[in-house]
């Protein structure tokens, strides 16, 4: 009796990652709509070799590479930002840092989650320049806030999409 051929799940988990890596990429460039990587996401999750088979391999897998696709991105960002901030920072970290998106380390050493990197670039430099901005003000007053406007005078709406669609930044 012949074994009957199954479906590689593996290929199938691959390609997936590789379509969703692209266009976490592509994204990141600021070249394309978040909402392709939002459905890219979605096939992605919903696939049955996904959630099936290796779920939990696909979710660490996409960590490993946010993480490490992150701390080249977010390197590039706060090194454009920090001098329009006004600031010098001692280094960055990309981990997991539950319900908040970055933190500001007293040492400055900047924090940023890994999910950060499934944002839009336009996202991803407001995370940036929020945080930069911590460290001439260590609150949320107005004059925080007056100092991300200086740099970032369209902050509001940023502001609001990660409001909006922060939740839906998940694997
Ligand atoms: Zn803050």
């Amino acid at each position: 009796m012949q074994l009957s051929a199954q479906p590689n799940p593996d290929l199938t988990y691959i390609k997936k990652v590789r379509a969703l890596k692209a266009a976490v990429v592509i994204s990141g460039d600021g070249t394309n709509e978040a909402a392709y990587v939002t459905a890219v996401r979605k096939e992605a999750k919903t696939s049955d070799a996904v959630n099936n088979f290796c779920k939990a391999a696909a979710v660490e897998a996409f960590k490993a590479y946010f993480t490490t696709k992150g701390q080249q991105r977010f390197g590039d960002r706060v090194n454009h930002f920090a001098p329009k901030v006004g600031v010098r920072i001692t280094g960055i970290k990309i981990k997991d840092l539950g319900f908040r998106w970055a933190s500001c380390g007293t040492s400055g050493v900047l924090n940023f989650h890994w999910a950060c990197m499934m944002a839009p670039l336009k996202i991803i430099d407001y995370i940036v320049v929020h945080e930069l901005c911590h460290l001439h003000q260590r609150n949320h007053s107005d004059r925080f806030w007056n100092e991300v406007d200086k740099v970032m005078p369209d902050y509001a709406e940023r502001k609001e999409w990660l409001r909006k669609h922060g939740a839906s930044l998940t694997l």
